[in-house]
């Protein structure tokens, strides 16, 4: 589904990802840990299109997002790109519109439907997040982990193949990161296809059937969460699992 081969970028002087490979099969849940500044949110900000990489090659599907260093055209991004959803670890809600409006306003900019099948849609999303009685509240009013939901539910208004997820309960107090982790537990097991940079090491060995690992802007190793956590290749590994604990 995704395939991602020698992913090169800098600022500057400084070697943020250095020849990145790693493979997402459909219905992968594929979770990325690492120490801060590893690499890990420039890596999925460059899956899409929210920063560009200075070489390596990006494959979703049978399209090329970049090709040894070399874009596609913007049509060809856009395309592209409209297959994935992705959340902040901000939320970044729109804070002036409520949250069926934060939900509704992509869509109806796109204007492939009707506004009766984006209500409908809106609807089932926000039940499916637990929202549904919030559905006219503004995001100042709600919870961390409740703006957490409204976001995903947003990013799946749009329909993807593919969610991306940049530490999604990091903001949150710590009661509140399980109903996050929970609706993401549901996408899992309807098998969308996903990829999560994570802290929370208990989801990753529930939830994730792959785990990568990146350390100073490199992919260390892969592997399911059994022989990751319980065997690790790398010292690297070891000394961040360890530290973790
Ligand atoms: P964290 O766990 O703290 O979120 P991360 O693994 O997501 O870390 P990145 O945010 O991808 O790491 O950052 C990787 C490196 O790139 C860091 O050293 C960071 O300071 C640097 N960096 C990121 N964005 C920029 C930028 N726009 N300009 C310059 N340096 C940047
Ligand atoms: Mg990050």
């Amino acid at each position: 589904m995704i395939e991602v081969s020698n992913l090169k970028k800098s600022y500057g002087k400084l070697d943020v990802l250095k020849q990145i490979s790693f493979t997402v099969n459909r219905n992968d849940v594929v979770a990325v840990i690492g120490p801060s500044g590893s690499g890990k949110s420039t890596m999925l900000r460059g899956l899409v299109h929210l920063e560009e990489v200075d070489g390596g090659s990006i494959q979703v599907a049978d399209h090329y997002l970049v090709k040894d260093g070399v874009y596609s055209s913007p049509p060809q991004i856009r395309q592209i790109t409209s297959r994935m959803g992705m959340v902040f670890q901000h939320f970044n809600l729109f804070p002036h519109l409520t949250v069926k409006e934060n939900l509704e306003l992509a869509p109806r900019l796109v204007k492939k439907e009707s506004a009766a099948e984006i209500k409908s849609r809106s609807t089932d999303l926000l039940e499916k997040v637990g929202l549904i009685d919030r559905a006219n509240a503004y995001p100042a009013n709600l919870s961390g982990g409740q703006k957490q939901r409204v976001a995903i539910a947003r990013a799946l208004m749009m329909n993807p193949e593919i969610m991306l997820f940049d530490e999604p309960t990091s903001a949150l107090d710590p009661e509140l990161t399980g109903e996050v982790l929970q609706v993401m537990k549901k996408l899992a097991e309807e098998h969308m296809t996903m990829i999560v940079v994570t802290h929370e090491m208990g989801f990753a060995k529930e939830v994730a059937n792959q785990v990568l690992f990146m350390d100073n802007g490199e992919m260390i190793e892969s592997g399911s969460p059994a022989e990751l956590f319980t065997k690790p290749k790398f010292e690297r590994t070891k000394a961040f699992l360890n530290r973790d604990r």
